[in-house]
């Protein structure tokens, strides 16, 4: 039995440049109902280093970094010391990430920008020739808000009124990326939130916009555990909680949903074998012959959803929920699910058949 912890990667607090307390981020992320957040200030891991790291009611708050200023960005999880700035050589970030046994990845790689935010600035990732990262952002919720957010009225029309308005998320080019990765590599495939709840200013008036709370229940990553949060929780066990939630990260053990079209908690995705073997999103799986089941607990949202498979044969479409004899040959298998309110809305780590 396999259980999902939904949380939410990729947060700003008022260390660096975001506007609450990583106390408070906890607040709102509890209220959400996230079972874990991960903190990424840049440049420091000072949150670590005041010891706020822990459970805070029933969410489980981590604190790792993010590497770089001007471009090159590079999320780090699960060390205990800071990886310097190294904007023109993300080479040597990434293997000192590596030798120190973190985890590594790569953050909004594209990026179109806006004028309404630093002139349209981006901070493109410059190299994926590169080895050694272990994941990459498939989507980062608020670059990708933020190419479409043109004018101060666009952006309050989708912030206040109509909060389907910019999800045109995954990024385009970063999707098709991670994809094309995933044929020759393990590439774990998350989505970041990158909040920093920034307050905007327009002549008497203050406003908050991409609040904490507005992300938390925007897109979160639902990470595949064989031992649930809470039960780390009893015992306060921050160290094995923290320990497993990041190799099922590194594994790729997880999907990602656009929360903000519907929850996607209890999806259930598998191959088993002859031998009742379980294999999950993010395996390397040995070629053959398998029983393919992908339908969510319960199965009330079933009805919303279908999956499609990508791999060298092609687009398969499937009516959830999906029981199907497959025949898997050497190659990766990338599924999402659609929505009848969105093409994408569920984003699944592949199986790499080997
Ligand atoms: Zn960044
Ligand atoms: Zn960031």
């Amino acid at each position: 039995m396999k259980y999902i912890a939904r949380g939410n990667i990729h947060i700003h607090s008022n260390l660096s440049d975001g506007t609450s307390s990583i106390e408070e981020i906890a607040e709102d992320a509890n209220k959400a109902g996230l079972d874990f957040i991960v903190i990424n200030d840049h440049e420091h891991l000072r949150g670590k280093e005041m010891g706020l790291e822990g459970f805070y009611g029933d969410t489980l708050v981590l604190v790792g970094q993010e590497v770089n200023r001007v471009k090159n960005h590079y999320l780090v999880l699960g060390l205990d010391e800071v990886i310097q700035n190294n904007e023109e050589n993300p080479k040597e970030i990434i293997s000192e990430v590596k030798e120190k046994g973190g985890i590594g990845i790569i953050a909004h790689p594209y990026e179109n920008g806006s004028p309404l935010v630093n002139n349209g600035r981006t901070f493109p990732w410059t190299d994926f020739d590169l080895e050694g990262f272990d994941g990459m952002e498939v989507s980062n919720y608020s670059s990708e808000w933020r190419d479409g957010a043109k004018t101060l009225l666009h952006a309050v029309y989708a912030n206040f009124i109509n909060d389907l308005a910019y999800i045109r998320s995954p990024n385009p080019k970063s999707y098709a990326k991670w994809k094309e990765l995933t044929k020759k590599k393990k590439v774990t495939g998350i989505i970041g939130s990158d909040a920093h709840a920034p307050i905007f200013k327009v002549g008497p008036f203050k406003f908050k916009i991409l609040s904490y709370k507005y992300l938390f229940s925007s897109g979160n990553n639902y990470i595949y555990l064989d031992t649930p949060l809470h039960e780390f929780k009893k015992n306060n066990d921050v160290k094995n909680a923290r320990e497993a939630l990041l190799k099922a990260i590194k594994k790729g053990n997880l999907y990602i949903c656009y929360d903000r079209i519907e929850k996607g908690d209890g999806l259930l995705v598998y191959l088993k074998d002859n031998k009742d073997n379980i294999y999950l999103p993010g395996d390397f799986v040995p070629q053959g012959r398998y029983d393919l089941f992908v339908g969510f607990d319960g199965g009330r949202k079933d009805k919303s959803a279908s999956l499609l498979i990508e791999s060298y044969e092609g687009i398969q479409i499937f009516k959830l929920p999906v029981e199907e004899k497959l025949y898997l040959k050497k190659g990766t298998y990338n599924l999402h699910l659609s929505h009848k309110k969105h093409k994408n809305w569920i984003i699944i780590n592949p199986f790499y058949v080997k």
